[in-house]
């Protein structure tokens, strides 16, 4: 039994097999073989084990996304069975005596090339395609794991770190908790965890050993511990919590359709924050009263190529739809710093989280803010559906975007769309911003607090950076100051003003923020009914 110390995300507790989740990079190498025969059959085998993750890939996308996402997946496999292409790497692993990895690359790299130098647009951009399964290829050649998880049963899954893409791309249900060695605790991938519901822990003290890969643990980050091989009494002990957790949750059940109201008499919204679709039955089931913020870019993130105006449509309405008229809040794409999709080709920064993100995307890049506001505009007919904005700084950009919104609702209407009311708000998450609420109340309909930036813009603390975690103060008089006058200059406007940052689960702030006067707060699903236990019992 060997025991190990991390720092909690999400208190709970999993039982189950680990997963060492390693990012390897392969480094071409050439290599001469005796036998070619044999080269090949590995080659043959590489290719029939690549078909299956295709198919599953395609069936997967399939079922969350839709058929326009998974056809690219057919193709892939098409090509996978393409004879010039299979024969050219077997003609060049025999005639040259070279490995696999090899010959795929060069052979790869060559049909790609043709591909992009021809005049028909659809065979340049099968050039893409041919270097993807290429890749595939050799990783499974080089016993490089996928990105997803591959594994029959739930899992937990030990990694390093892991990136807001690498995270939304893996199988949900396949996943019984995350332990990481590195990460912060308000990094977009603890967000992830903690919107999952899955007990999670950072910052823990463990080797990511292959002789771990399947190995039993127990995951209790209510202790912020880690125990691999659990013997008899840790296991005993790991069970009796488990149950008495599951036990604990199930009596939240009670406070279901409960008002969130103080002893005193003061209410307070408590809605939830969402990354996608699939979260939306958790709000549901946790009786949010809206969906506080959902994060859109996740939309964007889980996608190989920018959603369409249509995928994004559907993605929207499902979610303002399923809440059946209850407030969905989206915010527009907030991309940039750690959220990286690659086919935004952001350029390298030497300050991402200072740089080209969030809303300065939108109003560079006209097309994609545009296509996303006519998504969510054609959404709004189907409940009550909000937009707010990220990183807002000054005065002129609401003034714009407020530009932009009436050329776009303009459009729709021509084009014989129905649209809703939507009211538009902002993220308070600069302290240029609360320094400035009460000229951007008047400019808005609310202000929703994003503590995650505005503390570390504050605070002048990276929150991805876990070695300066001791300096990091989520309770510093700054950033509840700054809180309080968002609310006065909010309230002063005749505008409500929420919390959407990390900080709104806080339980131990929520007298605090109801002694401040805020109208709403929004919280992982997981944490809909623990705040309204707290609130009940202020
Ligand atoms: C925040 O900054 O507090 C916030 C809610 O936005 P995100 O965490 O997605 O940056
Ligand atoms: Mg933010």
């Amino acid at each position: 039994m060997l025991k190990f110390s991390g720092k909690s995300v999400l208190p709970g507790i999993a039982i189950g097999k680990m997963y060492i989740f390693k990012k390897k990079e392969y480094t071409l190498v050439k290599a001469n073989v005796e036998d070619a025969e044999a080269e090949v059959a590995r080659f043959q085998d590489a290719c029939e084990k690549g078909k299956t993750q295709l198919n599953k890939l395609y069936e997967k996308t399939l079922a969350e996304v839709g058929e326009e996402h998974a056809a690219i997946f057919e193709v892939h496999k098409m090509m996978m069975e393409d004879l010039d292409y299979l024969e050219a790497i077997e003609a060049k692993i025999r005639d040259e005596k070279v490995n696999a990895e090899y010959a795929v690359t060069v052979t790869g790299d060559f049909f790609a090339e043709t591909f992009a130098n021809m005049d028909d647009d659809y065979f340049k951009a099968r050039s893409a395609d041919v270097l993807d399964i290429s890749k595939r290829i050799v990783r499974i050649l080089a016993g490089i794991k996928e990105a997803g998880i591959d594994s029959e049963e739930p899992v937990i899954v030990v990694a390093d770190d892991l990136t807001p893409s690498e995270t939304v791309q893996m199988d949900k249900s396949k996943i019984l908790a995350f332990v990481t060695r590195f990460g912060s605790q308000n990094s977009h991938t603890a967000i992830l965890a903690r919107s999952m519901n899955l007990p999670s822990l950072i910052n823990t003290d463990i080797e990511l050993l292959d002789e771990f890969d399947g190995k039993i643990a127990v995951v209790d980050s209510f202790h912020d511990t880690l125990i691999v091989n659990p013997d008899e009494t840790a296991m005993k002990e790991a069970e009796a919590d488990l149950k008495r957790w599951k036990e604990e949750l199930a009596a939240l059940d009670e406070l279901i359709g409960k008002e969130n109201i103080t002893r005193d008499g003061r209410k307070v919204n408590v809605y939830a924050n969402i990354g996608n679709v699939e979260d939306l039955p958790k709000v549901l089931k946790n009786d949010a009263g809206g969906i506080g913020l959902f994060r859109s870019e996740f939309v964007y993130l889980g996608s190989k190529d920018y959603p369409t105006e249509d995928e994004q449509f559907e993605a929207y309405k499902q979610v303002v739809e399923g809440m059946g008229g209850k407030k969905v809040i989206i915010r527009t794409l907030d991309i940039g710093a750690d959220k990286q999709a690659d086919y935004f080709h952001l350029d390298h920064e030497e300050n991402p989280a200072m740089g080209l993100r969030a809303i300065r995307i939108c109003l560079e890049r006209m097309e994609v803010f545009k296509t996303q506001l006519r998504a969510i505009y054609r959404a709004s007919a189907y409940g009550t559906c909000s937009i707010m904005f990220p990183m807002i700084i000054s005065v002129w950009e609401i003034k714009k975007i407020k530009e932009i919104v009436e050329v776009v609702k303009q459009e729709l209407i021509e084009e014989g769309h129905a649209i809703g009311e939507v009211e538009l708000g902002i993220m308070i998450e600069t302290p240029a911003a609360v320094m400035m609420s009460d000229e951007l109340a008047k400019e808005v309909e609310f202000f929703s607090i994003g503590t995650n930036d505005l503390t570390q813009y504050t605070l002048a603390i990276d929150r991805q950076n876990e070695c300066i975690n001791r300096f990091y103060d989520s309770h510093h008089p700054a950033v509840l100051r700054m809180i309080q006058m968002t609310i006065d200059n909010g309230h002063k406007n005749g505008i409500w003003v929420g919390i959407c940052g990390e900080l709104a689960s806080d339980l131990t702030l929520t007298e605090t923020f109801m002694d401040m006067g805020i109208d709403e707060l929004s919280v992982s699903p997981t944490y809909v009914l623990p705040l309204r236990k707290k609130v009940r019992e202020i």
